[in-house]
């Protein structure tokens, strides 16, 4: 699944082919994705200017005079920018036509993916009540230390609630809290000031990490018959269960956490 660095690496990537070009056209393979994509997408694009690219959360805002068009990869979703000639693939439902003879083309297999509308000014129900943004001045120490006060449930579901902060998947949680000498089971509203402190500081490094390797990788990630895949990135807990600590020596620990693996080391992290 694309996560936050994935989807800042393609906002990246499609910046210079887009910001400033005309909208020529959109072209619609099917009505939906994971819902129907609204007329507005295209009634309103074609003919308007792309104003800018941006990204909140894990959505992408194609900006626009009279809106944006909100894009979501879901699980499997990806967006090359290709020339309009480029003969389209299986899962290549969106196409929207810029004036530069390239279009934005949306590839996304198991349709999990959005393109929806947010008309200027307003903001779209799925991009309410979300929480900062990881790299943020907003997002520190203090604030998870004060937003997990009395709270019980686990401090990776906390950590991996949205409303608190975005983006922050279960790879990168189970990462984080090992770096951070913290065992994901604890209670959320147990964890001291000092420890959210080091684990905010673990959460903007591993992103900020990510999104730089991004950059080197960004050939296979944007690749026309590539598909979307994971930063190659040293991964010390993730997808290593009963395997040695790197840290310690001691076998990894791992179960499932509401739903998601979880894989920590029951020495290093308390
Ligand atoms: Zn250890």
């Amino acid at each position: 699944m694309p996560e936050l660095p994935e989807v800042e690496t393609t906002r990246l990537a499609l910046l210079p082919h887009v910001e400033g070009r005309l909208v020529t056209g959109v072209n619609l393979r099917r009505p939906d994705l994971r819902w129907p994509i609204p007329d507005e997408i295209t009634k309103l694009l074609p003919g308007q200017r792309v104003l800018g690219l941006r990204r909140r959360a894990k959505y992408l805002l194609l900006d626009l005079a009279p809106g944006s068009a909100i894009l979501h990869l879901g699980m499997s979703g990806c967006l090359r920018v290709v020339p309009a000639a480029h003969a389209p693939g299986l899962h290549d439902h969106v196409d929207i036509g810029l004036d530069s003879g390239q279009v934005i083309r949306f590839n996304d297999p198991r349709r999990f993916g959005c393109l929806l509308w947010q008309p200027h000014g307003e903001t779209h129900e799925l991009l309410q009540d979300l929480g900062p943004e990881p790299l943020s001045g907003d997002f520190t120490g203090d604030y998870l230390f004060e937003r997990s006060r009395k709270r019980t449930a686990s401090v990776k579901t906390f950590l991996m609630d949205q409303a608190i902060v975005v983006g922050v998947g279960n790879i990168y949680a189970v990462e984080t809290l090992f770096r951070s000498g913290i065992a994901p089971g604890r209670a959320a509203g147990r964890v001291s000031r000092e420890r959210y402190a080091i684990l905010a500081q673990a959460v903007k490094k591993v992103l900020r990490q990510a999104i730089k390797s991004g950059g080197t990788t960004l050939r296979d990630f944007l690749h026309p018959d590539g598909l979307p895949g994971y930063f190659r990135q040293k991964l010390f807990v993730y997808g290593r269960e009963g395997m040695p600590c790197l840290e310690c020596g001691h076998p990894l620990s791992g179960n499932r956490l509401g739903s998601r693996a979880t894989v920590w080391c029951a020495h290093c992290q308390r």
